[in-house]
Order: C-alpha cells, then sequence, then structure tokens
C-alpha cells in the first residue's frame, strides 16, 4: 500500500487503519469526522451522524475485503464489488465535506 500522511494529525496512515481522500488529500476516518462535528451547523449535525455511521460501514467493508485478500482468499465477486464500494465512499466523503 503506497504510503499517505493525514493532513489533519499529521501522522502516517497504517495499513489497517479507516482513511478517506478529500480535496485536502488523505485523512484517517477519525480525524475527518472529528473536525466536522466541530465545523458542521447544528442544524446537519443528526445528517453528519449519519453520513459518518455510513462511511464507517463502507470503509471497514473495505479494509476486511484488502485483508481477505491478502489472506490469498478467492473472493472474485467480493473484489468486484470493492471498486464501487471504493467509488461510494468518496461520495460519502463529498457529502460529509459539503455539510
Ligand atoms: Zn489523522
Amino acid at each position: 500500500m503506497a504510503e499517505f500522511s493525514c493532513y489533519i494529525c499529521n501522522k502516517k496512515v497504517i495499513t489497517g487503519e479507516k482513511f478517506t481522500f478529500t480535496k485536502s488529500g488523505a485523512v484517517h476516518y477519525d480525524c475527518f469526522i472529528h473536525v466536522r462535528r466541530k465545523e458542521v451547523p447544528e442544524e446537519k449535525q443528526a445528517v453528519l451522524r449519519q453520513l459518518a455511521i455510513l462511511l464507517d460501514v463502507q470503509l471497514t467493508y473495505l479494509l476486511q475485503v484488502l485483508q481477505l485478500k491478502q489472506s490469498g482468499i478467492e473472493l472474485e465477486a467480493i473484489f468486484a464489488a470493492y471498486k464501487n464500494i471504493e467509488k461510494e465512499c468518496g461520495e460519502t466523503t463529498r457529502q460529509i465535506s459539503s455539510l
């Protein structure tokens, strides 16, 4: 896996950690949501919570598939779905960024 640093905490993203990409670059899931909770107006906090849960599920899914792949397990159908979930992660991240 390529090495990225989180633009919020400046630490390297370690394999197995949840992270996503925004316009500003790579960011840990936890750092991203923590900052957005402070920035997003009160009336949009409920939507932020829901999107944060969705992104968490999507990123957890991707990490699990990656781990299975490293185990050498042949699950072509699941690996084929990976790219779609990756795209969905990007979309969820965009929505969280624009709240
Ligand atoms: Zn971070």
